[in-house]
């Protein structure tokens, strides 16, 4: 009988033994291939010698010295690596555990910012309508899937949600792309003056959209337009790469691709490849230096902060994402799976949009295509097709209430880095059998 606390409580889940390449194996010998990275975490794919390597030189040589104590060379040199590819402005690195820590993080240091400033009165955040930000209180009073958020609610400091840049359900009929981004970016304007714009701390984001909306990247100018709202007020940029950071859409940072200059930026997943738990909150050299020369500490922290063993994991990532090409290969290969998508889905019936950036891709399906009707939420398509999928050897990555937390069902994509064309073929025919099992 296990003593486990699992996620649910009546699943049946077999046990993985062995990752291998793109594959895990459980404890039959099945091979599962591995088309989410289990939630886009796995980028190198597993059982890497590089990070194997990196992890066990760092156990052997420090194990672990408390941040309140030491620096550490792993800590230093990642923070040094992720500087000098992150977007202009960013200039610290504050490393933690995982996504969520990376969120409570950011808004801690935001708010701790605006006082350190002389902007005290400044209390509020801004996020958006089917976001995922973690499940921390702190993190999940800023995202904006009302199911995750609901029993938790009475409990949480709650931000103020603006609609999703996401065209596909949004765009007017007559509307452009370029104007229907205009005026979702415009939302946060309203918003901040319906709060009063100087009683708000920052604006959070995910670039592209991960698990609550399958992969949805922003339309062009967008961020643009934001960042303009942010600065006319005041308020802090927040993005939120936890999922689609660290190369997974064909650039190092996401927002790379949307010309943007944040704040703020929280990493996680794929940062440790999986092969360790860490994060990161990076932030602008005029935050620091807000705090640096006002109390000079930052008033928060864990105890595995900047854990060598992680850091040295995540060094030994990120060099093969940089130096190693890798990033750019997803790019490239990112281009291949979506042209797979559209050959595979494109016309499917129940296939209303393809979507996503490099190796991080969605899928989401309607009842009809014409209409965009969702199918029925009491349908679980989502559940349904995560079952079937496992049946038939593959890991992907369902989700239902896509369009407001309730209604609506996508699958999100996010194989490692390393899959071949026909690995990407095979996770073609494995998910075009398994959801034909399901609908
Ligand atoms: N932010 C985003 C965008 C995420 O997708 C996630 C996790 O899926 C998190 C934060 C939370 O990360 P973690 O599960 O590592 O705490």
């Amino acid at each position: 009988m296990s003593h486990v606390f699992p996620r649910h409580c009546h699943a049946d889940l077999p046990t993985a033994t062995r990752g291998e390449g793109v594959y895990i194996y459980d404890d039959k010998g099945k091979a599962y291939l591995d088309g989410s990275g289990g939630a886009a975490v796995s980028c190198l794919g597993h059982n890497d010698p590089d990070v194997i390597a990196a992890i066990k030189r760092q156990v052997e040589t420090l194990d672990f010295a408390h941040t309140g104590f030491f620096t550490s060379e792993p800590a230093e040199n990642l923070a040094s690596k992720l500087i000098a590819h992150a977007p202009e402005g960013i200039d610290r690195v504050y490393l933690v555990s995982g996504g969520s820590e990376a969120v409570e993080a950011a808004l801690k240091l935001a708010r701790q910012y605006m006082i350190e400033i002389g902007q005290p009165d400044r209390t509020r955040f801004i996020a958006r309508r089917q976001s995922y930000h973690g499940n921390t209180l702190g993190a999940l009073g800023t995202g904006g899937n009302m199911w995750r958020r609901a029993p938790f609610d009475p409990v949480m400091v709650s931000a103020s949600h603006i609609a999703p840049c996401y065209a596909y359900r949004g765009q007017a009929e007559d509307e452009c792309l370029t104007d229907y981004g205009q005026r979702v970016a415009d939302e946060l304007e309203e918003e901040l003056l319906r709060l009063g714009p100087d009683t708000v701390i920052g604006f959070l984001a995910e670039p592209v959209v991960g698990a609550t909306a399958g992969a949805v990247p922003a339309v062009e100018g967008y961020f643009t337009r934001i960042r303009e709202i942010c600065d006319k007020h005041g308020i802090l940029l927040i993005l939120d790469e936890v999922m689609c950071g660290m190369g997974r859409t064909g650039t190092l940072f996401a927002c790379e691709q949307d010309n943007v200059r944040p704040d703020i930026i929280t990493i996680a997943k794929g940062l440790g490849a999986g092969y360790q738990p860490i994060g990161a909150m990076l932030c602008s050299g005029t935050i620091y230096d807000g705090i640096a020369s006002g109390s000079g500490f930052f008033q928060h922290g864990h105890t595995y902060l900047g854990h060598p063993v992680a850091c040295a994991a995540a060094n030994a990532v990120v060099t093969k994402l940089t130096d190693g090409g890798l990033t750019a290969h997803a790019a490239e290969r990112g281009d291949y799976l979506l042209g797979a998508l559209q050959s595979t889905f494109g016309q499917h019936p129940h296939v209303g949009d393809i979507r996503g950036r490099g190796m991080f891709r969605g899928l989401e399906f309607v009842a009809d295509r014409e209409t965009k009707t969702p199918f029925a939420p009491e349908k679980k398509l989502a559940a349904r097709l995560r079952g079937a999928a496992m049946e038939n050897g593959l890991i992907c990555y369902p989700m239902n209430g896509t369009i407001d937390g309730k209604s609506g069902d996508h699958v999100l994509l996010a194989p490692p880095f390393i899959s071949t064309e026909a690995q990407i073929d095979e996770l073609m025919d494995k998910l075009a059998a398994s959801l034909a099992a399901v609908i």
